[in-house]
């Protein structure tokens, strides 16, 4: 069988009938789409992080469970024929409700991703029956078969060797009969249990199946036309881009742009597997292609933003001149997991902030006992409510002027911290939160528009 396409559809892609319809007309109007990734309906994954919280009121549980029946019955009464799928998505409902239950009494991120994946196991019974009202030959499949990960729940990371083992196993065949839908964002590891990627996860589950099953391209379908320059909810003045390279699309997942999961592009860009982004609400708009090699290589490419940033400040007078002191610091971290994302240096002090968190969200905490250990070596300091803007871009610190330019923008705020230079694609710095918008926006102006 010839390779096909793996086409993903993000939360407000399937947020009601209409929407639903629109991406069924998509799949329909392309033959080469054989695979079909689905997130939960627009909202849902939030009304159950909340649940898998703990809600421990009641009534307020029943409220929650209430608005995503709604939300999934007000789809299905639409449909001509819900005899296959009716029972199901009320069981998951049901689940959903036991589960809400138990984690009111005590949470756990176990429970928690057993929980979430409900979005999706029901996004895709509903996707499916009006994929098939529309005369497509849709069959549902349950991902949890094939994507196999760790079972670091919340955010578990793939066993690429296992997945791409039962995607040729037990995925390939069916494409070559079917289209075959599927959920995003979820997996199952070793056990069999249930875990899911982190949020946004669903992004990264498509890029991870096209791989597996050797897709020839990959569509994400999503709200806006393609990969702008910044956030256009942020800058209503941003563009969108029409061709970007891997490298750049990835530095700007990686700096928080929500239009890809910070993983997405790895394994696209391991399988060199073309990425087109763009709307479900119009796609004769056009779009963003990602892919190896682009014509262009911008100075200044885009901006990101990436709220709930974590800063760790930790200051030792002893430090200057001295060696050993950041192998301390850093193997205290290590012992402890905590994956850090910047870092800077001064002769006395190293700031650092924390890596981004799993799917209950939220900004990353130090851990007490990692900080007790540290405050042996030095002093610390923890500090949220903080931002990152990341300017992506070619050759930055390599062209005079470039820093000039953008740190005369920014006169007026109050910059925390800055990483320029270790990479030449990228210049960041960290704000306060109230001022991250105001900061993207002002520099969106002086080198985008
Ligand atoms: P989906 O549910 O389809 O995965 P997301 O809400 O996760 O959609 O991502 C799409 C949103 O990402 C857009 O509505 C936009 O507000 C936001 N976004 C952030 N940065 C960018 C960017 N550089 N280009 C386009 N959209 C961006
Ligand atoms: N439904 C999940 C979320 O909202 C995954 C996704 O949509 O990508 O985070
Ligand atoms: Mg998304």
């Amino acid at each position: 069988m010839s390779a096909f396409n793996v086409a993903k559809f993000g939360g407000t892609s399937v947020a009601n009938f209409e929407a639903m319809s629109r991406c069924a007309e998509i799949i329909a109007n392309n033959p080469q789409t054989k695979l079909v990734v689905s997130s939960a309906c627009s909202g849902v994954t939030n009304i159950l992080v909340e649940l898998a919280n703990g809600v421990k009121d009641e009534s307020q549980r029943a409220q929650l469970i209430n608005k995503l029946r709604t939300i999934h019955t007000d789809i299905m009464s639409q449909l001509n024929d819900i005899s296959s799928i009716k029972q199901r998505v009320e069981a998951l409902i049901d689940k959903v409700a036991t589960l809400s239950e138990a984690a009111s009494i005590a949470t756990s991120a176990k429970l928690t991703d057993h929980l979430v994946a409900c979005g999706e196991r029901m996004s895709t019974h509903i996707l499916t029956r009006l994929m098939q009202e529309r005369g497509i030959n849709a069959v549902r499949f349950d991902i949890r078969g094939v994507l196999k990960t760790d079972s670091k729940y919340g955010k578990a990371e793939p066993n690429l060797n296992a997945t791409k083992q039962l995607a040729t196993e037990r995925l390939v065949p069916l494409c070559q009969q079917h289209v075959v839908v599927t959920q995003g964002f979820i997996g199952s590891d070793a056990d069999n249990e249930t875990t899911t990627l982190g949020r946004g996860g669903s992004d990264y589950s498509a890029a991870l199946i096209a791989e597996a099953v050797g897709a020839a391209g990959l569509e994400i379908w999503t709200d806006v036309p393609g990969i702008y320059t910044t956030d256009p909810r942020i800058a209503p003045n941003a563009r969108p881009i029409p061709e970007i390279s891997f490298s750049e699309a990835s530095e700007m997942a990686n700096f928080g742009a929500k239009i890809l999961h910070p993983s997405t592009l790895l394994p696209a860009l391991r399988h060199q597997i073309p990425v087109f982004v763009g709307s479900s609400k119009a796609p004769q708009e056009g779009g963003t292609w990602v892919r190896q090699s682009v014509e262009s290589a911008p100075l200044f490419r885009a901006l990101a933003l990436r709220n709930n940033q974590t800063m760790v400040t930790l200051r030792n007078p002893k430090m200057f001149q001295a060696y050993g002191f950041l192998a301390d610091v850093f193997t205290v971290l290590a012992e402890h997991k905590i994956s850090v994302d910047l870092v800077t240096t001064s002769e006395v002090s190293v700031s650092l902030t924390l890596d981004q968190t799993d799917t209950c969200g939220g900004a990353p905490e130090l851990p007490a006992q990692a900080q007790k250990e540290l405050e042996q070596l030095c002093t610390v300091e923890v500090k949220q409510g903080l931002s990152l803007v990341a300017l992506i871009g070619n050759n930055m610190s390599e062209t005079k002027g470039s820093a000039a330019e953008v740190f005369d923008t920014l006169d007026a705020f109050n910059i925390r911290m800055i990483c320029y230079g270790a990479s030449p694609h990228n210049l960041c710095f960290l704000l306060d939160e109230d001022e991250a918008k105001q900061a993207v926006k002002a520099l969106h102006e002086e080198l985008f528009e």
